[in-house]
């Protein structure tokens, strides 16, 4: 399936070099005609190919479960590292667990004595049940200006974007200004254990002198009016933990009295934490991009009154409410083995999430909720990152924007979720989301994200191209 797309883009060195220099020759019919065959094609771009790399790679079925049933990561790996090996790099994939591989490769800048560039991309998706989706989510299906299917926007689009920027820059000979490494990783929707964590962890010199870093959930466009269109750049992850809550009572008959019924006490203090807002904590992100959108929309916004700011945030909105406070759903309730035995104990699962700054306080918040009958646990917990909006390569983002869309602005925001940039700021690098999209208003891009007819424009990609080869020459 993949082989039609490489074949055409393989012939390609020959055509650029080679065009035209066998007429002044005196050549052979059959030399001549594939000549004049070869002018008549039309000329590989970043640009031409995008939409190509991305269907290639939607093909190959990463499907990531989380507990290693998932036909891994390798394909995608070697199919990434032969696209890099076409132009002479010498990508290395590493294996963290059988199948499930990493790619990383070094592209020498022109300064080499400037700290190096991170492009990280994970190629893995959460899984699809095609019954659902209007086109089987691993065909790569191009149709109505959209290339659909799974991690069209999560985020094999990006994979995409960074894979034909580089080839094009090395098809033509340009040199990044300072090193620029690329990663592509495996496990990322299952914490990047086998993946970003495991390269950090195992492979940190793979990223020498490496500072800042760009990588998922940012960059993608949100049209205000016709005078301004926001562009979100991630500079802040929400933390999370994942925990069980257990209740222990006294067990006994189903037909008798029992004051100490522990399904009784878990659900009471379950349904109060998932009632229980939070308080409103506006962190300098999300007050940074809340004066932006005031400013934007030439109204003053009030935190105090979030309603009327995401109904105007429409599709977003589920993306930037729930960065206005910490949050904990109850998302798992298990007790109890036959109706008239009362079990001697309750459990429940929340996925708790909280702002950069406030581990502590919501912790304590969620003990008093949850009251002393209840054990909590953690399960997994991974932590809050901030980084400010400011500097060269925030200066880079901005330019290469404008470059393409005059009435761009490039804004911070928080992400409600996370992503592999929470292993990578381990190694002390800055962590931007920037891959640049610019969307139609109508697309609910949000609801993209592992969701059902996920699907990326292809003008899309062609502008995230752009953009992303004017911020490299940029950074
Ligand atoms: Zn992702």
């Amino acid at each position: 399936m993949v082989g039609r797309a490489r074949a055409t883009r393989a012939e390609v060195p020959g055509w650029c070099w080679g065009a035209g220099a066998g007429w002044r020759r005196g050549v052979t019919v059959s030399e001549r005609s594939e000549s004049a065959e070869r002018a008549a094609a039309p000329k590989v771009t970043g640009e031409s190919e995008v939409a190509d790399l991305c269907r290639d790679l939607i093909r190959i079925d990463t499907s990531n479960y989380g507990d290693g049933s998932g036909p891994g990561e390798r394909k995608a790996a070697e199919y990434v590292a032969e696209q890099l090996a076409e132009f002479g790099l010498e990508p290395q994939i590493i294996e963290s667990a059988k199948g499930r591989a990493s790619t990383v490769v070094r592209i020498e800048g022109e300064d080499r004595s400037r700290p190096g560039l991170l492009i990280h991309g994970h190629t893995d998706v959460v899984p699809a049940n095609a019954a659902d989706w209007s086109y089987d989510p691993f065909s790569g299906e191009i149709a109505d200006g959209c290339v659909w299917g799974r991690g069209a926007v999560d985020m094999k689009d990006m994979d995409a974007m960074t894979l034909a920027v580089v080839r094009d820059r090395l098809r033509t000979g340009r040199k990044p200004p300072r090193d620029l490494v690329l990663a592509f990783l495996a496990d990322e929707e299952a914490g990047g254990t086998y993946g970003a964590r495991y390269l950090v962890d195992k492979h940190p010199g793979l990223f020498e002198g490496v500072t800042e870093a760009i990588g998922e959930v940012g960059g993608f466009s949100f049209t205000v009016n016709d005078r301004t269109r926001l562009y979100l750049v991630e500079t802040a992850e929400k933390g999370m933990h994942w925990m069980r809550l257990t209740v222990e009572g006294r067990a006994g008959h189903g037909s008798m009295e029992n004051d100490d019924n522990a399904i009784t006490e878990l659900c009471e203090a379950v349904a109060r934490l998932g009632r229980h807002q939070f308080p409103l904590r506006i962190t300098k992100t999300v007050r940074a991009f809340l004066d932006e959108l005031s400013d934007a929309l030439g109204v003053e916004l009030d935190p105090e009154n979030m309603d009327e700011t995401l109904r105007v945030l429409g599709g977003i909105a589920k993306m930037i409410g729930t960065t206005l406070r910490n949050t904990a759903q109850p998302t798992m309730l298990g007790a109890g083995y036959k109706v008239n035995v009362i079990p001697g104990q309750a459990t429940a699962h929340v996925d708790g999430r909280f702002l950069p700054g406030y581990e502590e306080e919501f912790l304590a918040e969620l003990d008093s909720v949850l009251g002393p009958r209840v054990k909590r646990e953690s399960l997994h917990s991974d932590k809050a990152i901030e980084t400010s909006f400011d500097g060269a390569l925030v200066e880079a983002m901005q330019t290469a924007l404008r470059a393409e869309d005059p009435i761009a602005r490039a804004v911070p925001y928080c992400l409600s979720g996370g992503t592999d940039a929470k292993s990578f700021q381990d190694l002390g690098i800055r962590c931007f989301g920037f891959a640049p999209l610019q969307l139609p208003p109508e697309l609910d891009f949000a609801g993209m994200f592992h969701g059902v007819d996920e699907r990326v424009p292809v003008d899309g990609l062609k502008f995230g191209v752009r953009v992303l080869d004017r911020f490299i020459d940029a950074c």
